[in-house]
């Protein structure tokens, strides 16, 4: 077999390794940032950090296993990125469900994968904040606990059988920008995520609970958070561009995404984010 243990790339490399060789896989993941772990598949980047595919395979990992006293000593900040990645999953599933689409293996969604994003979504509301402070303070507690098992597990099914929409061809489209390249993937997500609910017209109410979660744990709500400083007509349309490429999840949506949709959803969330820190800034 071949076992990995580290973060996302690593895990990525390990089932790539793994598949190739037609051996059993082993993953130990050190931090909490993503849901790749439970997943059978990898995200390929190109050598300067453009996303350049999706790898699948033909099973899922034989073991996933993680110690939670690990993940309480890695940096806070991979344990947000993975809040991010998670938080979009309910979102996209949800989306997904709705119109019908195909999940991550090409197959029908069930409502087990819904109830199990569903949970995701849920678990984070409930413990994210105070499982960044057992982080903070390097401690093992039951909110940290259901949080890994959420970023890790819950998001992993519920990504993989409930499947992905706008959030994460949003986050392949700002790593046309090489500014975005030193953010996280889940750091990308949560900006795209605000993208995603903008696009399909969601309520205020909604928009707002999702931000107040992203400002509560530190994630990026706008472009200049996940590194595009004052954002050009130009940054904005290469995003948009690449958001739609052919076989993006954007065309999970249950209506035609365009450039020019995807382009003015950018704009309005971005505006959103910053009117909403500033918002919060006065407290
Ligand atoms: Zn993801």
């Amino acid at each position: 077999m071949v076992v990995g243990a580290g973060g996302g790339k690593v895990l990525d490399t390990v089932r790539a390794v793994a598949s190739e060789l037609e051996l059993p896989v082993v993953n130990c993941p050190t931090i909490a940032s993503s849901d790749s772990p439970c997943s059978a598949l990898s995200v390929v980047y190109t050598p300067e950090g453009e996303f350049a595919e999706y790898v699948f395979y033909p099973r899922d990992p034989d073991l996933v296993l993680v110690d939670t006293a690990v993940v309480a000593r890695a940096p806070l900040r991979l344990l947000v990125a993975g809040l991010g990645d998670a938080l979009a999953t309910w979102f996209e599933a949800r989306t997904v469900i709705e119109a019908r689409s195909p999940n991550q293996l090409g197959g029908a969604t069930t409502i087990a994968a819904g109830a199990l994003a569903k949970l995701c979504c849920d678990t984070l509301l409930e413990d994210g904040v105070a499982a960044c402070r057992a982080v903070e303070a390097r401690s093992v507690t039951p909110a940290l606990e259901r949080i890994v098992e959420a970023n890790t597990l819950l998001s992993g099914l519920g990504f993989e059988s409930g499947g992905l929409a706008v959030a994460h061809s949003v986050h392949n489209g700002l790593t046309e920008l090489r500014q975005t390249h030193s953010f996280l993937h889940g750091e990308k997500v949560s900006f795209g995520l605000l993208v995603q609910l903008v696009l399909e017209g969601k309520p205020t109410a909604e928009i707002e609970r999702v931000l107040r979660f992203q400002t509560d744990v530190g994630l990026p709500v706008t472009l200049e958070q996940v590194g595009v400083k004052k954002p050009s007509d130009e940054d904005v349309g290469q995003i948009a561009q690449r958001t739609v490429a052919e076989d993006e999840t954007a065309h999970h949506e249950p209506f035609e995404v365009t450039a020019a949709k995807v382009f003015d959803a950018v704009r309005a969330a971005d505006a959103i984010g910053r009117a909403w820190r500033t918002h919060a800034g006065r407290g």
